[in-house]
């Protein structure tokens, strides 16, 4: 049994001397103590204080059934009495992969029937390098071998995903991308659409594809990879103008489209994967995260029928993990599809707590800082600015204002991420008007008071 009633001072000591946190500056947490999430319930996390703490961020994106949720402890248990592990190599399977694959590709748009597991959302964009390069080998074109992907764009943190990612910071660590990988600009219409309509900017940012693929030869070009909305680079929505023609143009070139929707996924954007939200047809698809809405590691890529069948017919795939398909993961990831499903979680998340979002989280935009205030279904950010009208930056680093915001929300019992100068937000499906309208003015609040700070520190 963890003791949960170690006293903070003592477990922060024992954090800072042993544990090495992800993207993280070691020595600042160190220095300053983590805080110590104990529990949660629904959409709130306490701590090793006894603070109650809204989380809008649903932990990283994934808790989209929300906290403290019996079945999924259940299912678990069932499953590690019945079989707790068992691998999915060498011609052996079992009953929860079997069960979890064939719901997947009933859930996934078009022919998206086939599924490969992996241990997680980076992983599975590795499976997915892998798997398209394979696929154009197999069909005798070797030199297919370019993928295209997104400055600030993010597919994990891994050397296959944190290449394909566009995040310089990961790029100047460990020697990435590594070869064959190419970035275009984002569709960020705040931040670099200068002069242009958003319209006409999300046009011009789907070109720069076509552009790539023409400078580095068609030939050469296996698949583009993306987020259908920035996630981790600052909940990004692309001008209307921009999917269609991405759409176009992989069609035409005959490149494939891998679309990551490891945030996306499970009913973040109000349906089931942000390709239906957005129109989108993906030859394969990254999900993670909400297919077990956290509770336990697990990421898949659905692969379309076209694709399976070349690789089904070719040499055997030398590519899989211990955890490919793990039998808890999976039992997990049933039960949770199952709870999204019957409860209409996602249907009601779509139809009714969407709309009320979108309506209070637009409300922010009169609040002298904020600039656009953008939201799809159950994603939304804002761009922090001290003038909305030529969308300027602040003074001093990027990023430091967002910062002083985070940890007013922080202090706010509200945890809300900060991306730079943007402040994101990405709550349990579950979170009720009432909750909402909590988070609201938990912003508006912290928001006030990164003014106040701002203004005493010259920082507009
Ligand atoms: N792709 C996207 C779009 C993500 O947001 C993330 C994680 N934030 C990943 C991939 C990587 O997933 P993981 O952290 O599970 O490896």
């Amino acid at each position: 049994m963890i003791d949960n009633h170690l006293p903070t001072a003592e477990l922060q000591a024992l954090d800072a001397a042993h544990h090495m946190h992800p993207f993280t500056h070691g020595a600042a947490l160190a220095e300053k103590g983590a805080r110590i999430i104990t529990s949660a319930s629904g959409v709130w996390l306490q701590d090793s204080d006894g603070a109650r703490i809204l989380d809008a961020m649903a932990g990283l994106w994934c808790v989209n059934l929300g906290y403290g949720r019996e079945e999924l402890v259940e299912a678990a248990a069932r499953q590690m009495r019945q079989l707790p592990f068992y691998n999915t190599f060498f011609q052996t399977s079992h009953v929860p992969a079997i069960l979890l694959a064939k719901k997947l590709a009933e859930l996934a748009p078009g022919d998206l029937n086939h599924v490969f597991f992996n241990g997680s959302g980076s992983d599975s964009n590795d499976t997915n390098l892998r798997l398209v390069r394979h696929y154009w080998e197999l069909r005798g074109k070797p030199e297919k071998f370019n993928v295209i992907s997104r400055w600030n764009g993010y597919h994990g943190s891994t050397m296959g995903g944190g290449s394909l990612g566009g995040m310089k910071g990961i790029h100047a660590q460990g020697g990435l991308p590594i070869p064959g990988i190419h970035h275009i600009d984002q569709p960020d219409w705040w931040s670099e659409g200068g002069d242009m309509s958003p319209e006409e900017f999300g046009l011009s940012r789907a070109r720069q594809l076509e552009e790539k693929i023409l400078e580095l030869g068609p030939d050469t070009v296996a698949a583009f990879i993306a987020e259908p909305v920035q996630g981790a680079g600052g909940v990004i929505v692309a001008p209307e103008t921009y999917w269609p023609e991405i759409q176009r143009i992989v069609k035409e070139y005959g490149i494939l489209l891998i679309l990551d929707e490891v945030i996306t996924g499970f009913g973040r954007t109000g349906r089931w994967f942000g390709a239906e939200t957005l129109g989108i047809t993906p030859d394969i698809m990254t999900v993670a995260k909400g297919i077990t809405s956290g509770y336990i590691p697990l990421g898949a890529s659905l692969v379309s029928d076209r694709i399976a069948q070349v690789i089904d017919e070719g040499d055997e795939f030398a590519h899989g993990y211990t955890y490919s398909g793990h039998p808890v993961a999976c039992a997990v990831a049933l039960e949770n599809i199952r709870l999204l499903e019957e409860e209409g979680i996602i249907a009601r998340a779509g139809s009714e707590i969407a709309p009320y979002l979108k309506e209070k989280w637009e409300s922010l935009a009169d609040h002298p800082l904020v600039g656009e205030a953008k939201i799809v279904g159950l994603m939304g950010s804002i761009a922090l600015t001290p003038d909305k009208a030529s969308r300027a930056k602040f003074k001093g680093d990027a990023g430091t204002v967002g910062y002083i915001c985070r940890e007013r929300c922080f202090a706010n019992n509200l945890v809300m991420r900060h991306v730079g100068d943007r402040m994101v937000i990405s709550p349990p499906l579950v979170i009720t008007k009432e909750e909402i309208d909590e988070l609201i003015a938990r912003a508006r609040l912290s928001l006030d008071e990164t003014l106040e700070r701002i203004e005493a520190e010259g920082l507009n």
